[in-house]
């Protein structure tokens, strides 16, 4: 009889797999990112040593919606870079949340969609009474 694997053991089975090759210093390539270029060619470089950083050398990867925050370590001089895929935004309330750019266009297009979405089903309804 074939045992059904359930979603937190497979969860469990990635996380490890990526875990491994972490350690093994090659890139997770799991999933896809969303990449603001400014910060990319401003933020993926190490100033002491003028060379580029790589995903080869990625320690951490901490993931906020559509933006995430890596942890990066210059393979020449060892020194730990953090770098985000995106540019944060203040706030607007003062709970000190950060907020991120892509996450806050991802809602208003969201935000968007919903009110034309409406507005057309206004106009198929009017159209068609
Ligand atoms: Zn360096």
């Amino acid at each position: 009889m074939k045992r059904k694997i359930s979603e937190v053991q497979k969860a469990r089975h990635e996380a490890n797999r990526a875990n491994k090759k972490l350690r093994q210093g090659e890139p997770t390539g799991i999933g896809r990112r969303i990449f603001d270029l400014d910060l990319l060619a401003r933020d993926f470089w190490c100033s002491k040593c003028e060379i580029g950083l790589s995903f080869r050398f990625l320690e951490s990867e901490t993931v906020h919606g559509l933006a995430s925050v890596y942890k990066i370590r210059c393979n020449k001089c060892l020194v730990l870079y953090t770098v985000q895929s995106s540019s944060p935004v203040p706030a607007a309330s003062s709970s000190g949340r950060l907020l991120y750019a892509v996450n806050c266009k991802f809602a208003m297009g969201k935000l968007l969609f919903s009110i034309a979405k409406g507005l057309f089903l206004m106009v198929i309804l009017i159209r068609f009474q």
